[in-house]
């Protein structure tokens, strides 16, 4: 059986990938493959692929596609995350010279694949639509000393009918809590000070498993009492799932991140009863405005895809409208893109391309304008950030609690510590700040 050693590994898409990432680097470290960084020298290829987007997919099929025609060495080449179950054996009709196809329910199958692949030379494809809980999550390989994923819930059961992440990676899938509790604790012993809780929605964490009586707010109160995580985030969540309790641990729970990732999508109610988001505008708003009166001080994110299908320009201007209404801090924008297999890819795509684009740049600069407000208003604040690494240019890099990039200038033993900056500037969307040993007045809630 021929020998693996080497192993390159290239991501795309969301967090969620980067942890699946994480994991197989573990479970390849562990077999005795060394990682390295030129994708030529690589024994095994390894590309981890996102579907949420057209072009997203484009990309990585152009990318394979290349190796196919390289003269150079032949490497085991194996596609893994959501095309993998959005694709599964069209990717090997497409690119004949792909090995295997492993699907987000099956990341831990890769050894026994990588095996079977080595001894038959056959291709090979696993994509169950049900993930089993026998990860190794707990010897992942982390880039990041500081900030951490975990993965709390896999899947989704919300089904809006532009998305495919339903139907690449399953229904809604709680991890059991105590095993979420002690990766935070061994994260903590590692000197991790962060972390970020992931699920495509997070919010409705313990509802598919009823017996265990543990929702998403109970899961942050045990994490919050672990000594030495000093931060505490989470994302995606859905607006219907945004609960009171979650809204009061915001404001109770001093490691959890005043940061709440409020996705509309849409700013007209009957685009958003066609994308069916389960609200209409008006109950988003109502959740919104009890999130200000709880935590006043809370700053919001938001995902708004422009161009859906019909969307009229009196709707994208509601859009527009309620986008400077919330003031978002944080956005993610896109121009509709129709995805095969989800019920808006049978409707016909009729908002102009440039019309799309025309909506969009409208939206994103008005964003900007909004950003550059906001940190022409932080000018002289004091805000605690959490210092994570050094930047190319020599600085050092951390994120205040509700996201806002920081520069400072200082040593390497600040790495990893949590500092009071006095804001002094900003260029672009970084923040420039100065270190306050005793700051008189603290601001929160940037
Ligand atoms: S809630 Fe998010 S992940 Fe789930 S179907 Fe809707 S857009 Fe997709």
């Amino acid at each position: 059986m021929r020998k693996l050693k080497t192993f390159f590994i290239r991501t795309y898409g969301c967090q969620m990938n980067e942890l699946d990432s994480e994991i197989m680097v573990g479970a390849l470290e562990k077999r005795g493959l060394e990682r390295i960084r030129e994708e030529e020298d690589a024994d095994l290829l390894l590309f981890n692929t996102c579907s949420i987007r057209d072009l997203a997919e484009r990309k990585v099929m152009g990318k394979i596609g290349k190796l196919g025609r390289s003269p150079n060495k032949r490497s085991i080449i194996g596609v893994t995350g959501c095309m993998a179950n959005a694709k599964k054996e069209s990717i090997f009709r497409k690119l004949p010279h792909v090995d295997f196809i492993l699907g987000t329910n099956n990341i831990s199958d890769l050894d026994a694949v990588l095996d079977e692949v080595l001894e038959t030379g056959k291709q090979t494809l696993k994509t169950d639509m049900r993930f089993e809980e026998n990860l190794n999550y707990f010897d992942a390989v982390r880039d990041d000393p500081i900030k951490a994923y975990i993965s709390i819930i896999r899947g989704c059961d919300k089904y809006c009918t532009y998305c495919v992440v339903p139907y690449t990676r399953g229904k809604e899938d709680s991890r059991s809590p105590d095993d979420i509790i002690a990766e935070c604790q061994q994260l903590a012993a590692k000197g991790y000070k962060e972390v970020t809780l992931l699920g495509q929605n997070v919010n409705s964490y313990g509802k598919d498993k009823p017996a265990w009586k543990e929702l998403f707010h109970d899961l942050l109160y045990r994490i919050d009492k672990i000594e030495g995580i000093e931060r505490v985030r989470f994302m995606t969540s859905h607006p219907c799932d945004i609960t009171i309790e979650l809204m009061q641990a915001i404001r109770d729970l001093p490691s959890l991140c005043e940061f709440v990732h409020f996705p509309i999508q849409a700013g007209s109610s009957r685009i958003l009863r066609k994308m069916n988001r389960r609200y209409t505008l008006e109950q988003y708003l109502e959740k919104v405005d009890l999130l200000r009166q709880i935590v006043p001080n809370a700053s919001l994110g938001t995902d708004i895809i422009v161009g859906f299908p019909t969307e009229t320009e009196e709707e994208f201007q509601m859009t527009y409208d309620i986008f400077k209404q919330i003031r978002y801090s944080v956005a993610f924008l896109f121009s509709y893109s129709a995805r095969k297999g989800t019920p808006a890819y049978r409707w016909k795509d009729d908002v102009p391309e440039e019309v799309k684009n025309e909506r969009l740049h409208r939206l994103m600069d008005l964003h900007l304008q909004i950003s550059s407000e906001e940190m022409q208003q932080m000018l002289g604040q004091t805000v605690e950030i959490l210092v994570e690494k050094r930047t190319k240019s020599a600085q050092l890099k951390g994120r205040t609690r509700c996201w806002k990039k920081v520069v400072i200038s200082g040593g390497e033993e600040l790495i990893g510590t949590l500092q009071w900056i006095k804001i002094s500037g900003y260029n672009h969307q970084t923040l420039l700040g100065e270190i306050v040993s005793n700051p008189a007045l603290k601001t929160i809630g940037f």
